[in-house]
């Protein structure tokens, strides 16, 4: 089954027109969780579904749930999500729900004979720009979601409220109640995920198509480095004299720059196993409200204090807890042999996911294969639904199986009016997702 890129610009010229805003980098999308614009972006979807044929409901807290017509006793899905950050783009999370669209909307006027059924779950709300967590809807539609997440507010509006102002039920998730069922549950037989990469490996590489291997977790720790505050004139140079709090610092990051690339070389088969990033150095408002003596720091002065965020993503949570380890060890030796005091704060911890499906992914290799696309494997660096998917068991007490494509996206460039994808590069996803959703068995 090919999907043409006429198709996707079928849908695109309607959602192009939701939540559109203009922002400095051009034309960008705000379509937040549980508002009224992803509310609009979901109604569009279920009108075209319902036009095409295809069987649309909505579940109490709000996803749309599109499925090929007639009884099934078995169910391959995909899944995706139409909202947006402030000022996203149009591809995150909408190329792989249009590419769903197409694929049904295809298989139902075909009147396709099939073994199984196809479903198109919309999830609300997989973004954590509004409400500060990730995949809401998803969460919420396995009973999974805190209830305390009912009381974050986005610009005044509690998301309790803002699921009830999109005719959703947030009781559902004060409750924990799952809106898919068991029986519903156990019927998957897998669910495969299309979204941009969201990085630059498949432009890089010329691959149509990316099958992804994991999605990484990650580990996130302030480091901070008490030393002495002193003349920056009159204190000798070398450590016998001066604790500099940058200056050591800077060695810590430098030292595990090199780790990272050290611990990396023992995995080669698994290309970059850790990826590290120093995201925040001496700015970010709320430790400087908590450590306010980073102010004491001066242009004049041998520096008395310092911190940096330290984030370690990867796909395997015992590999990246044992690299915060040595790394840890590593800030701890430089801190020594600069006479400062460190301290280690986790931020936070997200476990990574390397449960995709081999066999899915073998399944993947060989469509592409077969319409003669080329493709790369790799980690997902971003989070995404299907992830919340993947941890899911059945009544028997396997998992659901769960897969992932990516597509390319221009200068591995997301969240941003500048995110881009072709119509032709969905067409060629959709065709992919297509192929592989039917062949499974
Ligand atoms: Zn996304």
């Amino acid at each position: 089954m090919m999907i043409s890129a006429a198709e996707i610009a079928d849908y695109y010229s309607q959602l192009d027109q939701i939540g559109a805003v203009s922002t400095a980098q051009g034309k960008g999308f705000s379509r937040l969780a549980y508002s009224a614009s992803e509310s609009a972006a979901i109604a569009f979807i279920e009108q075209r579904a319902t036009a095409a044929g295809l069987c649309c409901h909505r579940d109490a807290v709000g996803n749309l749930i599109v499925e090929t017509a007639g009884s099934f006793s078995r169910w391959v899905e995909t899944g995706s999500h139409l909202d947006s950050v402030v000022g996203g783009g149009n591809y995150d999370g909408v190329a792989g729900v249009v590419a769903g669209l197409a694929l049904l909307t295809r298989v139902q006027q075909q009147h396709e004979k099939l073994t199984h059924g196809l479903r198109l779950r919309v999830w609300r709300g997989e973004e954590s720009a509004a409400f500060g967590t990730a995949s809401l809807g998803a969460w919420a539609a396995f009973g999974q979601l805190k209830p305390s997440t009912l009381e974050r507010c986005y610009q005044g509006v509690s998301l309790a409220q803002a699921i009830s102002a999109e005719q959703g039920n947030p009781q559902y998730i004060r409750q924990g109640r799952a809106t898919i069922s068991h029986d519903e549950r156990d019927a998957i037989i897998a669910h495969i995920e299309l979204h941009i990469e969201q990085g630059s490996v498949l432009e890089e590489q010329s691959s149509d198509i990316g099958i992804v291997t994991g999605i990484r977790g990650s580990i996130r720790n302030w480091v901070r480095f008490s030393g002495a505050f002193d003349h920056s004139g009159a204190t000798p140079m070398g450590t016998t004299h001066r604790k500099d709090a940058n200056l050591g610092m800077a060695y810590v990051m430098v030292e595990l720059d090199k780790l990272v690339a050290h611990f990396n070389n023992q995995y080669p088969e698994h290309g970059q196993m850790i990826v590290q990033t120093f995201g925040m150095i001496n700015d970010h408002a709320d430790q400087n409200q908590r450590y306010p003596m980073i102010y004491a720091n001066g242009v004049s002065k041998v520096s008395g204090f310092s911190y940096f965020s330290h984030e370690i993503r990867c796909c395997f949570s015992d590999i990246a807890q044992l690299f915060n380890d040595q790394a840890q060890q590593l800030i701890e030796k430089i801190s020594r042999s600069f006479k400062l005091h460190v301290e280690i704060e986790q931020i936070s911890l997200s476990h990574g996911v390397q449960g995709l499906d081999e066999q899915l992914q073998a399944v993947m290799a060989s469509c592409c294969r077969r319409q003669k696309r080329s493709f790369s494997y790799l980690a997902s660096g971003a989070w995404h639904d299907v992830a919340v998917v993947c941890q899911q068991q059945k009544s028997d007490g396997s998992r659901i199986a769960t897969g992932m494509i990516f597509i390319p996206c221009r200068a591995g460039i997301s969240h941003s009016a500048a995110e881009y994808s072709s119509y032709e590069q969905i067409a060629v996803g959709a065709s992919l997702l297509a192929d592989v959703m039917l062949c499974i068995r």
